[in-house]
């Protein structure tokens, strides 16, 4: 492969962007190299500005359930955008994109759309703050939030790529008030709630988390946090930034069964757009200005475009009952490849990841929070990633991402996939 064009753009790109790239994991440098531009997409492929072709595991880092571009996503889109492309005053798509949303997931009983992820849960717990008259959260270490001020603490995926502990530029008073918990570990939750008795606003969870790779819940984990928060007075948010649409059309509360105080939405929601939603229990929500005391707004907040993109998605999500199972069957598929050829592998629903695991130690072969991620051998990873992408697989530069299953990804695509990993993991 040639990436001559690619190196070109990132040699114009790095005086003016930080890294010439606008958000560090796309920079490729935990895995060695330096990125490819894309040109465009279609389905389950990438195309770069050399004209190479990549099979997709990122899916823009979850967006992407039904591939690029689907068609009937696009056209809605289109014709939207023929229609002007912000007015700063409430449309009829609004409400229905709420409707749908509510439809799917019952728990959203009311609601804010926002432009991203970060937005969504920045907002989320200043309306736990709000509401409780609490100024403590607890998070997980390894659980990503997005990137405010409160939230970047232990914050998994890109800051452990780069070792970088916490970020500079983040008020350590601030941080302060961010208690950082091991997921998994009920005695550590327990222990931060004891100490701070009265203070603690909300406990915000990645319900399956996929920031450190994937890891799921065990057994119990949701359903102690709901049980001691209750108890607590703290509120239980839910950050489906990733989750929501994915695991199942009713996202982690359907999937595990576990329901929250408040939840957070993007990626999929916005099908491919820049947009995301926070919401959950009406009293709760209500605090929200105009009708209460907590203050929020945005500018481009429910633009009509992107929220097109998102109704059109969750619509052929809806059409479609078979979806959820057929992705599952194919990232189960993918597991065994990887299991076959001697990595560990989380895998729930269309999320999974394939760890390389040290040899050592009775926790071999588990990778259940944070400190069994970052003892993963990141040297293999990085070979395996080029070997893949040398073969015209993309999968996430980084060993703390997920992989990323779309419907686009047929049986055949899925059958070569697994030939390619176990001749690259040989
Ligand atoms: C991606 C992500 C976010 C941040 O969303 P952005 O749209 O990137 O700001 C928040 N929470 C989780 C769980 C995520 O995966």
């Amino acid at each position: 492969m040639n990436w001559d064009k690619s190196e070109n753009l990132f040699d114009r790109a790095l005086p003016l962007i930080p890294g010439g790239v606008n958000s560090p994991v796309r920079a490729f440098g935990a895995v060695g190299r330096h990125p490819f531009f894309v040109e465009k997409a279609e389905g389950p492929w990438l195309y770069d500005a050399d004209g190479n072709k990549y099979l997709d595991y990122v899916c823009s880092w979850g967006p992407g359930i039904l591939g690029h571009a689907h068609p009937r996503v696009i056209e809605a889109v289109q014709r939207a955008c023929a229609g002007g492309l912000s007015f700063g005053a409430p449309t009829a798509k609004e409400v229905e994109l709420a409707e749908l949303i509510h439809t799917c997931v019952p728990d959203m009983e009311m609601m804010r759309l926002v432009s991203s992820g970060t937005e969504a849960v920045m907002s989320a717990v200043r309306v736990a703050r709000g509401f409780t008259g609490r100024e403590k959260i607890i998070k997980f270490a390894g659980n990503y939030h997005g990137h405010s001020d409160g939230l970047l603490v232990k914050a998994g995926s890109g800051l452990m790529t780069q070792s970088v502990p916490d970020s500079a530029g983040v008020p350590a008073g601030y941080a302060a008030q961010t208690l950082t918990a091991v997921y998994n570990d009920e005695k550590s939750v327990r222990a931060l709630l004891e100490e701070n008795h009265g203070q603690v606003a909300a406990v915000v969870v990645e319900p399956v988390a996929a920031n450190m790779g994937v890891v799921l819940p065990q057994k119990g984990f949701l359903e102690f946090l709901r049980r001691i928060t209750q108890k607590e007075g703290t509120l239980l948010i839910f950050d489906e930034v990733i989750t929501g649409f994915r695991l199942a059309l009713g996202g982690a509360s359907q999937y595990t069964g576990v329901h929250a105080d408040l939840y957070t939405f993007g990626k999929i929601v916005g099908g491919g757009m820049p947009l995301a939603v926070y919401g959950g229990r009406r009293d709760i929500m209500s605090c929200v200005a105009p009708l209460g005391t907590v203050y929020q707004a945005g500018t481009l907040s429910g633009n009509p475009v992107a929220v097109t993109a998102g109704i059109e998605t969750l619509k052929i999500l809806m059409e479609d009952s078979g979806i959820y199972e057929r992705l599952d069957r194919r990232a189960q598929i993918l597991a065994e490849a990887y299991r076959n050829s001697g990595l560990t592998v989380n895998q729930a629903g269309s999320l999974l990841t394939a760890f390389f695991t040290p040899d050592i130690g009775e926790r071999k072969g588990r990778v259940e929070d944070y400190e069994d991620a970052c003892a993963c051998d990141r040297k293999a990873f990085a070979a395996y990633f080029n070997r893949m992408l040398e073969r015209g697989i993309y999968v996430a530069p980084s060993q703390f991402e997920a992989m990323f299953v779309s419907d686009a990804h047929t049986d055949d695509l899925i059958k070569m996939t697994c030939e390619v990993i176990g001749e690259c993991l040989a």
